[in-house]
């Protein structure tokens, strides 16, 4: 674990902050998609907790991570209470594997939750890499717990992308319920040529590959980090 000065941070929706960091020495090894862990050093009590967080930037000596504080969390909680110029503690060395596969293919991001992080990394290289064309989309409970939404679409604009967004308990004058049930009314067909990527909520992840795999997705085009099976299996 390395130290690291928080220069910037800005509020998403009203529970979501986004922290820029610059490491005091050194440099991050990783690519977009990976996470870091970040430890809340407690009080001598066993109180504080290392959690992973996804990057949504990363470059040399500076990340840009996203965080929502659960009030009654530990690493989260931890990260809500701080201010701009404290220095906190986290790896250097980034890990996971969901990183981008391709840009000869069509891509798609599928998330909910603060699983947008890595999707938004991993877009951010695929367009910026020459991606022949994507299509993000993202679900959330509410209207204002959809992030980046003012951003993605002014991406869309400027990029081949497409951008969709549901709420699964408000009604509002875009798409309601659960965003992948969206998949099938955005595509005509599924297949080889393109890749999906899912990251948030467990349940939407298995229930998305799952859904693929009944549409004729071959599983070497579905990428996630690979634990939440696990988590739905165990609930
Ligand atoms: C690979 C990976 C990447 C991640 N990236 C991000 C990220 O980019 N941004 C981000 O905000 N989080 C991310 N997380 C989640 C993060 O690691 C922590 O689990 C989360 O911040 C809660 O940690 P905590 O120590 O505050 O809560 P804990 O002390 O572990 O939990 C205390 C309480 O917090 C609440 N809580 C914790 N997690 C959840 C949840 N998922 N849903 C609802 N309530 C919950 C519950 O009330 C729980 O009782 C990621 C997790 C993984 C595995």
């Amino acid at each position: 674990m390395e130290d690291a000065r928080i220069t910037d941070i800005s509020r998403v929706t009203p529970d979501v902050r986004q922290y820029t960091v610059e490491l005091l020495e050194g440099e991050f090894d990783g690519i977009p998609g990976q996470h870091t862990a970040i430890r809340a050093p407690g009080n001598g009590d066993g109180s504080g907790g290392v959690k992973p967080y996804s990057t949504l930037a990363v470059d040399g000596d500076r990340l840009v991570l996203m965080i929502r504080t659960y009030e009654d969390g530990t690493v989260s909680k931890y990260m809500g209470d701080r201010e701009t110029g404290d220095v906190i503690q986290l790896s250097t060395s980034l890990t996971g594997s969901l990183t981008l596969e391709s840009t000869e293919r069509p891509a798609v991001f599928i998330s909910t939750g603060t699983g947008i992080t890595p999707m938004i990394a991993i877009l951010h290289q695929y367009l910026r890499t020459g991606g022949e064309h994507a299509t993000f989309m993202f679900g959330e409970k509410t209207t204002d717990q959809l992030m980046y939404k003012s951003m993605l679409e002014q991406m869309s604009a400027t990029y081949d992308l497409d951008v969709v967004f549901a709420t699964s308990r408000e009604s509002w004058s875009g798409r309601e319920g659960y965003i992948q049930e969206s998949a099938e009314d955005v595509f005509d067909e599924f297949g080889v040529e393109r890749d999906y990527y899912l990251c948030g909520v467990p349940r939407m992840v298995v229930e998305t590959k799952e859904t693929l795999a009944d549409l004729g997705v071959p599983p070497e085009r579905v990428h996630s980090e690979g634990w939440e099976d696990s988590q739905v299996s165990e609930a």
